[in-house]
């Protein structure tokens, strides 16, 4: 690469920036291995990879990016709006190093109304186009199951199946505590009905107030026209809404839907955290943490603001950010399609909204400074691994092997990989046992460890530790694989289970402390119970060894559904059902006679032969 002016970009780079079409797009940095770096998108695909190229315009800080890259593509659109769809599909694609991931599992807890002539309420994980009308995300499960609580007994609506409604012929159990006016067999008021389905909607929406003060008016009037027991209903229902509306933070008096951003970067860490106002009350938080590449600001939460909606979160009629954005309008035209309502993107720069930007932003900083207490944890965590160990260095990332054998069976290993004390699914690996017949741990663990380091070396991914279920035997057999490729790194120990060990004088049982091999030493560490780097091992060594489990019984449930019964005509899944059920396995089918195969119900002597002749021939 032959540096330009600029001094980091090379000539190639740079001429590609300038032969980029000044149209929408996507461009995609790769390196010299042709992976894919960074996924970015652009109004102007010229004059944004022009400014990335020359500098000098403030966007020095993808210097880095510039240094590692060897060549950009560009993928043109017809607008802004494909571009940024574009863009985040290729970031799920390729995961690119320099873009920021959200890893954000948690799926949120709403609440639908049901779209039936007499609805029902349900707590729900799943946001469908079903014609429901959708509530929250709520905070937590248990959050909602309260709320829920509360509606079951204030609301008398129905909490039935649409399979039970239908084919009730008798109210049900609900409607004789006074829970249910039963629509599904008496004629019920739909005025009435409709008219709890919009109180329950103001409480799910957080209009508390509204809601309380519809209920007072109601019970004065009953009071007046002296219904007292409908009355006493009343005030009842209204005393079991005001609990539950109490403790609710209220961020904002006027009620709005919002979802708001705060932002705070510092020391090479970067923080987004989302507070989640509904009605005006903050239901929920999300907090995000990246290395931060010094990205321009805009382009980190424009980034985040992608792969947020675009992971299938709520999206509100309002957005609050901490920086205004070039690509607002093609973000608000996206999400508005997609909420099917107006959506605005707006950055606050005085007044309530901007205080409560400001508030995200504090959160950012606090939720930064945790994260970074737990960094320092991890190192120094891996820093009494080191020493414990008398490792070379303090192993920041910790592969461990497993070997899951079933009933002699088939073989399977997993690898399973951590960064910093936390698992990085991502690089999770699974291998069946091709060379080894029969169970043979050592040399299934040679084959597996031989694979993953051959692996290891083209891409140039070896972890710093590698360990090993298992004692002095495994300890050895890993070595010998390292050395079989002339490999001195990762470095290797074996972590062997306690051993249950007898009391002379007791009948009681007592577990030994864990053991930790390592290469050249007879002895074994024992690693305080206390011990947080005994803690991080145990934590490593059991998840490889549940994501080999969960492999094999993938592996096991897939081998159940794919039998040579499959081939045989007559042979449906009942029939298999029954044979395999009968006979134990197919070991156990291929040695039963015509004879007894015909004895089963609905086989018959036909059947059983060709079955015989079917699978004897596989
Ligand atoms: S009373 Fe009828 S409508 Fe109400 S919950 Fe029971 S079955 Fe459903």
């Amino acid at each position: 690469m032959s540096p330009s002016a600029g001094g980091d970009v090379s000539e190639a780079l740079a001429a590609q920036g300038a032969a980029a079409p000044p149209r929408p797009g996507v461009y995609l940095f790769k390196d010299d291995q042709a992976r894919v770096i960074y996924v970015g998108k652009a109004k102007n695909l010229r004059s944004r990879l022009g400014s990335y190229m020359r500098g000098g315009d403030g966007r020095q800080q993808i210097v880095f990016l510039l240094r590692k890259a060897t060549q950009v593509e560009c993928l043109v659109t017809r607008n802004e709006k494909e571009a940024l769809i574009l863009e985040n599909n290729l970031i799920k694609q390729y995961k690119p190093r320099y873009n920021i991931r959200l890893k954000d599992d948690k799926s949120y807890v709403s609440v639908a109304m049901t779209k039936h002539a007499w609805p029902r309420v349900v707590v729900t994980r799943r946001i469908r186009k079903d014609g429901a009308r959708y509530f929250g995300p709520f905070h937590s499960a248990s959050s909602v199951r309260e709320t829920l609580d509360v509606v079951r007994k204030v609301f008398p609506l129905r909490t039935c199946s649409d399979a039970v409604f239908r084919n009730r012929q008798r109210p049900c159990l609900e409607h004789q505590i006074g829970r249910c006016l039963a629509p599904c067999v008496l004629p019920v008021d739909r005025e009435d009905y409709e008219g709890h389905l919009r109180q329950v909607a103001l409480l799910l929406e957080g209009r508390n107030e509204e809601l309380v003060a519809g209920m007072e008016r109601e019970m004065q009037l009953a009071s007046n026209e002296e219904r007292f027991e409908e009355a006493a209903k009343l005030r009842d229902r209204l005393r079991a809404i005001r609990n539950t509306a109490q403790g609710q933070e209220v961020l904002q008096h006027d009620g709005g839907d919002q979802d708001v951003f705060g932002f705070y970067r510092e020391g090479g860490f970067a923080e987004v955290q989302i507070l989640i106002v509904r009605a005006g009350r903050l239901v929920a938080n999300r907090s995000f943490g990246f290395r931060d590449w010094n990205l321009p600001e805009e382009e980190l939460i424009g980034s985040v603001l992608t792969q947020f909606y675009g992971g299938g979160h709520p999206i509100p009629p309002q957005i609050l950010l901490p920086v205004e954005l070039a690509d607002a309008d093609a973000r608000e035209e996206m999400l508005t399609e997609r909420l099917e309502r107006r959506v605005r993107i707006v950055a606050p720069q005085r007044g309530r909204k901007k205080r409560m930007v400001d508030l995200a932003g504090e959160n950012a900083r606090q939720a930064l400074g945790a994260r970074r207490g737990e960094d320092e944890r991890q190192s120094e965590t891996a820093e009494e691994l080191r020493r414990r160990l008398r490792l070379r260095s303090a192993p920041r990332t910790i592969e461990c092997v497993d070997i899951s054998t079933f009933q002699g069976s088939s073989t399977v290993a997993s690898v399973v990989a951590f960064d910093d004390g936390a698992p990085a699914t991502a690089r999770y690996r699974r291998y069946r046992i091709r060379t080894v017949e029969g169970t043979d741990d050592f040399a299934s663990m040679a084959e597996v460890l031989g694979r993953r380091f051959r692996a290891g070396i083209e891409a140039d991914d070896l972890p710093d530790l590698l360990v090993v279920d298992g004692g002095r035997g495994q300890l050895g057999v890993a070595l010998a694989a390292l050395a079989d490729l002339g490999l001195d790194s990762p470095e290797i120990v074996g972590l062997a289970k306690s051993r249950a060990r007898s009391d002379a004088r007791s009948v009681a049982m007592e577990r030994s402390e864990e053991r930790v091999f390592l290469p050249g030493r007879v002895n074994p560490v024992v690693l305080p119970r206390s011990s947080g780097a005994l803690f991080l091992l145990q934590r490593v060594r059991d998840e490889a060894h549940r994501f080999a489990i969960t492999y094999h019984r993938s592996l096991r449930q897939k081998a159940a559904r794919e039998s040579p019964l499959d081939a045989v005509a007559g042979i449906g899944p009942e029939r298999k059902k029954l044979l395999l059920r009968h006979f134990g396995s197919m070991a156990g089918l291929r040695r039963a006679s015509i004879e007894e195969i015909a004895a089963l119900a609905g086989i018959g002597k036909t059947l059983a032969r060709t079955i015989v002749a079917s699978i004897a021939e596989d």
